[in-house]
């Protein structure tokens, strides 16, 4: 029977939990920042079992903290019909932080620099913070919970925040095993929009990718074509822009040589962009390749963690 006078009075909870997805940016702020849980919401995204494989992925390498990871059931969310054309999904990340407030009173987000969306921004982190105090202020159910919602890297792009994850012990072999592509391969797609920031991120670091990690060259789309010239304006992404610019003018060696690049290209190259500070190419001797998917991974279920 449902109590009248609950038995169970909710209260504060000390922990610091990161929505991890197996990206490569949750990736990095969950070596840099060492928070207590690493929360995974699948979502049913198209992407989903991709995703779901990759962490499984730094799962068995030990690329991540098995303790921390926490991967919710199957059935706790389901946001595929949101899913837009543009793989946008409305509201998901405030879907996500309500989740996770069931975790814990401190949240991370591992958004960017270069982010664009509403739901990555500074002002819809205080909104939350406001909406998760108010909810969970002293009540008759529960004690006061007061929350912080944060996204330690929003002011590095992602090519700086790898360079620190780099700088600060992380590995390659995670960022190569990491997941970031919207078309759900068990390989990179190499030509959708989080493809080619992570080729650009990488390459800057000087991190080579073995050959076919990106199926495809994402500076032969149109989309790419179209995005440039904003770029060179620092119109598209802000600061995370000239990084792009930078590795179209200047690849890495390994990576889009100069005449792989479209003719487009060459019509841009005298516009005149502000690059800031060069960031320190990091040298490794070998080369680290991902290991082939490992078949008939196990898919999580349940809330639980691994063990
Ligand atoms: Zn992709």
């Amino acid at each position: 029977m449902p109590q009248v006078f609950t038995n169970h009075r909710a209260g504060p909870i000390n922990s610091a939990v990161l929505l991890f997805s197996g990206g490569m940016d949750s990736v990095c702020i969950a070596h840099l920042c060492h928070p207590d849980l690493l929360l995974y919401v699948p979502s049913h995204s198209a992407y989903n079992q991709a995703e779901d494989e990759c962490i499984q992925q730094l799962v068995r390498r030990n690329l991540i903290a098995r303790e921390k990871l926490i991967i919710l059931s199957q059935s706790t969310l389901n946001l595929r019909i949101w899913e837009r054309d543009d793989m946008i999904v409305p509201n998901r990340n405030a879907h996500l932080l309500l989740l996770a407030s069931n975790f814990g009173d401190h949240l991370m987000l591992a958004s960017v620099e270069g982010d664009r969306s509403n739901d990555k921004d500074e002002y819809f982190y205080h909104l939350m913070k406001q909406l998760l105090n108010h909810m969970w202020d002293e009540q008759h159910w529960t004690a006061q919970r007061k929350f912080t919602v944060s996204s330690p890297a929003k002011n590095w792009t992602k090519a700086e925040l790898v360079h620190s994850y780099l700088r600060s012990g992380g590995t390659r072999d995670a960022l190569l095993t990491s997941y970031s592509c919207y078309a759900g391969y068990s390989t990179h797609c190499g030509i959708c929009k989080p493809c080619a920031r992570k080729w650009v991120a990488l390459a800057l670091n000087g991190v080579r990718t073995p050959k076919g990690y990106f199926r495809e060259a994402f500076w032969d789309q149109e989309w790419f074509q179209k995005a440039y010239p904003l770029m060179l304006e620092q119109q598209y992404r802000g600061r995370e822009d000239e990084d792009f610019v930078r590795f179209v003018r200047n690849p890495p060696q390994g990576y889009a040589p100069k005449d792989e690049l479209p003719d487009w290209t060459s019509q841009l190259q005298n516009a005149k962009v502000p690059l800031h500070g060069p960031l320190a190419p990091i040298d490794f001797p070998e080369e680290v390749r991902v290991n082939e998917k490992t078949e008939g991974s196990d898919s999580a279920a349940g809330e639980s963690k691994l063990d």
